[in-house]
């Protein structure tokens, strides 16, 4: 197996770069984030909104985003188990070894938001590819405000993060789809969160960065350009079932674009038309 620095340069991008789980953190029932590193030689970085596809040796390779670094640099991916290699994935612990390749694809547009208020709206585990977008943006007070929907308050991801951010000054807006005793936040979708949250700003000022279901972006989109939002600043970070990584194989598809190399973050008003497309 080279070593990475070999392969992440660009010069074997199918070529698998041997890592171990420094660390695995479970978030729930079935998501656990890996903190990773090589076994030889070095990862690049990788931007937030980019991928890396992260392979369970023998079992089969998945598109898993940046959900981080760590102090050290070391990537961090957040997963949920819902098939073979995702359950691989999730169930490894610290000094397993698995392979990854990236990163891949297009990231969220952070630097280009100076002086622009930005708003980060996450449906369930759309926070972890947002997260890394999140923390660059917060690093100037007032500039960022988190929506975070999920099924039930103990789906909520990185609660513990969520707080901490409230408490440093950076507005959170939590809903749920379903109450559980205990909960007195809201109860709905991230739409009725958009109103209190977009309180305050000027709309044409505001900026918006949405992942999650594709059902929950359309309308979040949509919504957010009704109140005032330029649809040319509202970016959505599409998923479709990837292979290659690397605009190859044509799996993901989507219209004109290739969901690997010319996405995963697209501008709404490019996509809004494809949107509405069903089965695309
Ligand atoms: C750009 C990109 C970034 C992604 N980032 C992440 C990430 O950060 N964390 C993460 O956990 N996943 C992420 N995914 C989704 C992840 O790639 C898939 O869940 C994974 O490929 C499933 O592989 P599998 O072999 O485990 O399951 P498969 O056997 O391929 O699928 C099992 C079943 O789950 C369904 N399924 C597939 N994907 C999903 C999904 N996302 N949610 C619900 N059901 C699904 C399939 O339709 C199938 O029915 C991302 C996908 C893309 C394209």
């Amino acid at each position: 197996m080279a070593a990475g620095a070999e392969a992440m340069d660009g010069a074997a991008p199918m070529l698998p770069v041997r890592c171990r789980v420094a660390s695995a953190q479970a978030e729930g029932a079935d998501v656990a984030t890996l903190t990773l590193e090589p076994v030889a030689g070095a990862l690049s970085g990788g931007a937030p909104g980019q991928f890396n596809m992260l392979y369970a040796f023998g079992i089969g390779e998945a598109a898993i985003s940046l959900s981080g670094h760590d102090e050290a640099g070391r990537p961090m991916h957040t997963i949920r188990a819902v098939g073979a290699t995702t359950r691989a994935l999730t169930a490894m612990e610290a000094g397993a070894e698995l392979g990854l390749r990236g990163p891949f694809g297009t990231g969220w547009p952070v630097a280009d938001q100076a002086g622009r208020h930005l708003l980060a709206v996450a449906g369930g585990l759309g926070l972890a590819p947002l997260r890394p977008a999140i923390l660059a943006a917060a690093a100037q007070p007032g500039a960022v405000s988190v929506v975070h929907g999920a099924r039930s308050p103990d789906t909520l991801l990185y609660a513990g993060e969520l707080s901490a951010w409230a408490a440093e000054g950076t507005p959170v807006y939590l809903t749920v789809d379903h109450a559980a005793p205990g909960w007195t936040g809201r109860v709905g979708t991230v739409i009725g969160c958009l109103p209190p949250a977009l309180a305050g700003h000027d709309p044409a000022a505001v900026s918006a960065f949405l992942c999650g279901p594709e059902v929950m972006m359309r309308a979040t989109a949509q919504a957010l350009s009704d109140a005032g939002v330029p649809p040319d600043r509202i970016w959505l970070s599409m998923e479709r079932n990837m292979k290659c990584g690397i605009g190859l194989c044509g799996h993901c598809q989507y219209g004109p674009d290739f969901i690997c190399r010319d996405g995963p973050v697209l501008r709404y008003d490019r996509i809004a038309a494809r949107l509405t497309l069903r089965e695309i």
